[in-house]
């Protein structure tokens, strides 16, 4: 069982106090060998609490790592609804703000996110795209599933780290 890095208070200001991309950054092989070999059913039925605790203590609004760095897919679905809540045409939404990806999807043209205010308060926030309401998948099987994107993610997202190093320490 691992060594646990905290004990249970933690907030923004004491995970950057502790360096935690530092830690994470050491940490990218273990994190990767127990993604590899977990057992699924134990980390699904930890993930709910760990989510929970993590957000409890971690403000999104004194990070917004994901939105000033990333982009989320923008899927059919999401365009229909926020260029409605636009009152735009599609294909205006579209030629204003998006581009197609290597893979294929619409991602924000440019990063950060046009609809993140100075205030990190985002300007669509109830009909933001789904991605970015499942962001950052701390309680989901997704974790498991996409390992290289809980490894990024694990990189500057305070709350998969956090969720990671529980893991790790509890041993699963
Ligand atoms: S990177 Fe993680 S902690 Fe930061 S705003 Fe996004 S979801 Fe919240
Ligand atoms: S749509 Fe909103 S939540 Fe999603 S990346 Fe942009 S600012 Fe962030």
């Amino acid at each position: 069982m691992a060594k646990p890095l905290f004990s249970n208070g933690f907030t923004i200001e004491t995970l950057d106090k502790m360096q935690w991309k530092r830690r994470s950054a050491e940490h990218q092989k273990q994190y990767k060998h127990f993604l590899k070999a977990a057992d699924k059913n134990k980390v699904l039925k930890q993930l709910p609490n760990l989510h929970e605790e993590a957000f409890s203590q971690i403000d999104c609004l004194q990070c917004a790592a994901c939105c000033k760095n990333y982009s989320p897919r923008f899927k059919t679905p999401d365009i229909k609804r926020i260029s409605k809540l636009m009152r735009m045409k599609e294909s205006a939404f579209i030629d204003t703000y998006l581009n197609l990806d290597t893979e294929g999807d619409y991602v924000v043209k440019t990063t950060p996110c046009p609809f993140l205010g100075a205030d990190n308060f985002c300007s669509i926030y109830d009909d933001r795209p789904s991605d970015c309401q499942r962001f950052p998948y701390t309680d989901e099987d997704v974790i498991l599933k996409r390992p290289q994107l809980t490894l990024k993610n694990s990189e500057f997202c305070p709350a998969v780290f956090v969720v990671m190093e529980k893991l790790l320490a509890a041993g699963t």
